[in-house]
C-alpha cells in the first residue's frame, strides 16, 4: 500500500501544548486580572476584515501592509485580510457598531494575529497579541493610565525587571511637519548610503528610516535630528504631563528620542517595552497615541491611545511556571466501588475542588499510581466486608483534608 504522507504543521504556525500551554494561560489570566483593576471592559471582534481597514489605517508604506499582510480574495470576490493587528479593527467597530455613544471607552481584546514574516525565535506568522486602548481621550491623563496597567502587568507576571519602558513623543501635527523638514534634508544629505527600503521611505514615510533595523542604516538614522527642537509649546507641555504622571504613578521610563511609530497618524506619546533578554526580538509591548486613525477610516475626529503586547514574547520571559496541582485524586481500589467513585467527583467538583480518579488497570496498583499524581489530597475507596470504605490522606498543611472528608462521607451516608 502507498505510504500515506503526514501533513505539516504551516511554517510560523504553533501548537501549544504543557508548559508553553501554561505560560500562555499565566499571561493571559494576568492581563485579565489587571484589567479589571484598571476598569477596562473586554471586546472581542472579527479574526478577519476588508483589506481596506488595515490597508488605510496602518498604512500602505508600512511594513506590516506592504509585505506581511495575509490577504485573499473569497468566494464572492471580496479581498480580505486576516488581522496583522488588533486597532484597526476596533476603530472599525467604533464606528459601524455605534460605539461612540459609549466614549470614552477603555477597552482590552487578545487572540491571534497574522503577519507573513521570517520564522524564528520570537516571531512568527500566527501570533498572540494582548491589547489596550482608549478611545475618545484627549488628555495625557489617558496615556499615563495606560501605560501603567502595561507596568502593572509587567510587574504581576514577575518580569518587570529587566524590560524597560522607552518613551517619545511625536507632537502634533505642526511638530511633526517641521521635524519631518529637518529629517528629510538629513536624509537627502545621505541618501546614496541608505538602504533601498529607506530611499523609498525617504520618499513616503522618512519617519520611518529611524525606525530601520538595515545595519546600512542604523548610523545615519543614529546621527538624525531629534524631535525636540520642533515641539511645539502645546506638544511639549502634552509630553511633561506624561511624564509627570508616569513620576507619581510610580512607572519608571527612559526617553528615547529615536523612538518612532510606523505609522501617520500617530501623535504625542510613542512607547516600548524593551528587554535585552530575547535577542533580536526585544520589543514585548509597544504602542501610542493615534489621534488621526479614526479620520483616516473616514469617522469623526476622536483621538485615541493604545498598545499591544506579544504573547509569545511575554511568556518567553517568564519563570518556569508550577505544573499545576490537583486538589483531590481519588483511587478508586475495587471496580465495585466505580459508582461511588463517580459520585464522590461530582460531589467534589460541584465544591469546588478539580478532582479526577484512577479507576482503570489492576486494582492493586491504583493507590500507587494515584500517589504519584500532584495532588493536596489522595483518596482511596475500598470495599470491605461488602462496605464501602473511604480513606483521605493529604499533604501536611492543606486545609482541604476536613472539607473532603465530609463531602465524601455524606457521599457514603447517601448510598447507604
Ligand atoms: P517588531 O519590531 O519585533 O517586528 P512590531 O513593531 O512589528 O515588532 P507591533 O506591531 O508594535 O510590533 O506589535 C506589538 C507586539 O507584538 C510587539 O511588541 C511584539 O511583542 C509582538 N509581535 C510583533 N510581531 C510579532 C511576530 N511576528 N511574532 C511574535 N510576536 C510579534
Ligand atoms: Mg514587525
Amino acid at each position: 500500500m502507498a505510504r500515506i504522507e503526514t501533513p505539516k504543521r504551516i511554517r510560523g504556525t504553533q501548537d501549544i501544548f504543557g508548559d508553553e500551554q501554561r505560560r500562555f494561560a499565566r499571561v493571559l489570566e494576568a492581563f485579565e486580572k489587571v484589567r479589571r483593576l484598571y476598569a477596562f471592559q473586554r471586546v472581542d471582534i472579527p479574526v478577519f476584515e476588508e483589506t481596506q481597514v488595515f490597508a488605510r489605517s496602518i498604512g500602505e508604506t508600512t511594513d506590516v501592509v506592504s509585505k506581511e499582510m495575509y490577504s485573499f480574495e473569497d468566494r464572492g470576490g471580496d479581498s480580505v485580510t486576516l488581522r496583522p493587528e488588533f486597532t484597526a479593527g476596533i476603530c472599525r467597530a467604533y464606528l459601524t457598531e455605534g460605539w461612540q455613544q459609549y466614549t470614552p471607552l477603555k477597552l482590552v481584546t487578545s487572540g491571534a494575529v497574522f503577519r507573513y514574516e521570517r520564522p524564528q525565535k520570537g516571531r512568527y506568522r500566527q501570533f498572540h497579541q494582548i491589547d489596550a486602548e482608549v478611545i475618545g481621550a484627549a488628555e495625557p491623563a489617558a496615556d499615563v493610565e495606560l501605560l501603567a496597567f502595561a507596568d502593572q502587568l509587567l510587574n504581576e507576571l514577575g518580569i518587570a525587571e529587566g524590560v524597560t519602558l522607552q518613551l517619545n513623543t511625536l507632537g502634533d501635527a505642526e511638530t511633526r511637519d517641521a521635524w519631518r523638514g529637518a529629517l528629510v534634508s538629513h536624509f537627502e544629505k545621505h541618501r546614496g548610503d541608505l538602504s533601498e527600503d529607506s530611499v523609498v521611505r525617504l520618499d513616503k514615510n522618512p519617519m520611518r528610516i529611524l525606525d530601520s533595523k538595515d545595519p546600512r542604516d542604523r548610523p545615519i538614522a543614529d546621527a538624525a535630528p531629534d524631535i525636540d527642537a520642533h515641539l511645539t509649546s502645546e506638544a511639549g507641555a502634552f509630553f511633561e504631563a506624561v511624564t509627570k504622571g508616569l513620576d507619581a504613578a510610580g512607572v519608571k521610563w527612559t526617553r528615547n528620542s529615536r523612538l518612532v511609530r510606523g505609522l501617520d497618524y500617530y501623535r504625542h506619546t510613542a512607547f516600548e517595552f524593551v528587554t535585552d533578554r530575547l535577542g533580536a526580538q526585544g520589543t514585548v509591548l509597544a504602542g501610542g497615541r493615534y489621534d488621526g486613525l479614526i479620520e483616516a477610516l473616514g469617522g469623526p475626529h476622536t483621538p485615541g491611545v493604545g498598545w499591544a503586547a506579544g504573547v509569545e514574547r511575554l511568556a518567553m520571559l517568564l519563570e518556569e511556571p508550577a505544573a499545576s496541582v490537583l486538589d483531590v485524586i481519588v483511587a478508586v481500589e475495587d471496580d465495585q466501588a466505580i459508582g461511588i467513585g463517580h459520585r464522590s467527583l461530582r460531589t467534589l467538583r460541584d465544591a469546588g475542588f478539580s478532582a479526577e480518579m484512577i479507576a482503570t488497570g489492576s486494582p492493586r496498583k491504583r493507590f500507587d499510581k494515584a500517589s504519584k499524581v500532584m495532588a493536596k489530597v489522595l483518596v482511596s475507596i475500598n470495599v470491605v466486608e461488602d462496605r464501602f470504605v473511604i480513606n483521605t490522606r493529604s499533604v501536611p498543611g492543606t486545609l482541604e483534608a476536613e472539607r473532603v472528608t465530609a463531602l465524601l462521607s455524606a457521599v457514603l451516608e447517601a448510598v447507604r
